[in-house]
């Protein structure tokens, strides 16, 4: 089950790569983790990428294709993985192909959650959290009992400075802009499947479950 998971910030993403790392015995591979990993464990391609990161530069595509590579041919990918966060371009996708196919594997799904954008700014701009204890509330969704305190702790609510309307907009029109081309790409191969991610984790999660049962 060699599957890639696609998702706007907020569209609940993590919530569903956790349901599918609990319910498949395979691993969640999120570039974040990758990228920490293969620079503690101190490989070539790691300390290549180290480098880029420590100037504050985008990691070029070949070092993270090959990072990417690296992982995949680890034993507890043999019965299929789940990336997360890559490809993020057509140019990747492609690479992705190639190194799968030379190492003799197949990309069986894109599951793409969809999410309008109005929504995702509406869950994404509500979002307090206290200052004390990180507890994270929702204005609309999950209030606090008394506005602006902690109900557990009666610390200090506050918004993170980048879940502002105007920023989260922006950030989902860059997402959008990059993600596009991506979904038409595996629209084009046959192998996306778009999920309505605008309803509760387990209807998302049953409609995901469907896709995957039916891979073989
Ligand atoms: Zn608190």
């Amino acid at each position: 089950m060699n599957i890639i998971l696609m998702g706007p910030p907020g569209a609940g993403k993590g919530t569903q790569a956790e349901k599918i790392k609990a319910s498949y015995p395979i691993p969640h591979i999120s570039t974040g983790d990758m990228f920490r990993e293969a620079v503690s464990n101190g490989t070539p391609l790691g300390m290549e990428a180290k480098k880029y990161m420590d100037e504050g530069k985008l990691v070029p595509d070949e070092v993270t294709i090959g990072i990417v590579k690296e992982r995949l041919m680890q034993p507890d990918c043999a019965s299929g993985f789940l990336l997360d966060g890559f490809p993020r371009t057509v140019v990747q996708a492609e690479a992705l192909d190639q190194l799968l196919a030379e190492i003799g594997k197949k990309l069986e799904a894109a599951i793409n959650i969809q999410v309008p954008d109005e929504i995702l700014i509406e869950r994404v701009t509500g979002r307090v959290t206290c200052k004390e204890c990180k507890t994270v509330y929702h204005l609309k969704f999950n209030p606090p009992a008394k506005e602006n305190v902690c109900d557990r702790c009666g610390g200090e609510l506050v918004a993170r400075s980048d879940d502002r309307g105007d920023i989260v907009k922006k950030r989902l029109e860059v997402y959008n802009e990059q993600t596009n081309p991506l979904i038409e790409y595996y629209a084009k191969t046959g192998i996306l499947y778009n999920i309505d991610g605008n309803r509760g984790t387990e209807e998302v999660f049953a409609d995901i479950k469907k896709v995957l049962e039916n891979l073989g």
